[in-house]
């Protein structure tokens, strides 16, 4: 029992966010597959950069269309949506925001732990 537990937190993965160090370069930006990274202050939409329509369940329970515009995570730095990231999963080996950052300042969030189930399935709901 106790090695099962200890595999199952081995397939967890930790969602990225944006620390206060970040010095809004804007690097990260374009290098997200999902468009899950937004400048401070900018509204965005689920369907920005994915090919969704409808609706769709955002912050676990909250039923919005996806070209629908919601206030920004972060009035004064680039923002992660967590809905819209998949930790790159589906796309790449590693998060390529983290990556290409200059001061290091996407991290993970150890408040959000998701399998890499969820997140292959999160890029297969985005990109229909
Ligand atoms: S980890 Fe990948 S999907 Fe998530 S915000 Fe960074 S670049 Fe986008
Ligand atoms: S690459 Fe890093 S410093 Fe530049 S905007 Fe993105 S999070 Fe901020």
């Amino acid at each position: 029992m106790v090695l099962l537990q200890q595999n199952l937190k081995l397939d967890l993965k930790m969602a990225i966010i944006i620390t206060d160090e970040c010095i809004n370069c804007g690097a990260c930006e374009p290098e997200c597959p999902n468009n899950a990274i937004y400048e401070g202050g900018v509204e965005w939409t689920m369907a920005e950069g994915n090919t969704i329509s409808g609706t769709i369940t955002i912050n676990g329970d909250q039923e919005v269309a996806v070209d629908a515009e919601q206030a920004p995570i972060s009035d004064d730095l680039y923002f992660i949506v967590p809905d819209k990231c998949t930790e790159c999963v589906g796309f790449h080996e590693e998060p390529q925001c983290a990556a290409v950052c200059p001061v290091d300042c996407c991290v993970d969030d150890p408040d959000r732990r998701e399998s890499e189930e969820v997140l292959l399935k999160r890029k297969e709901s985005l990109h229909l």
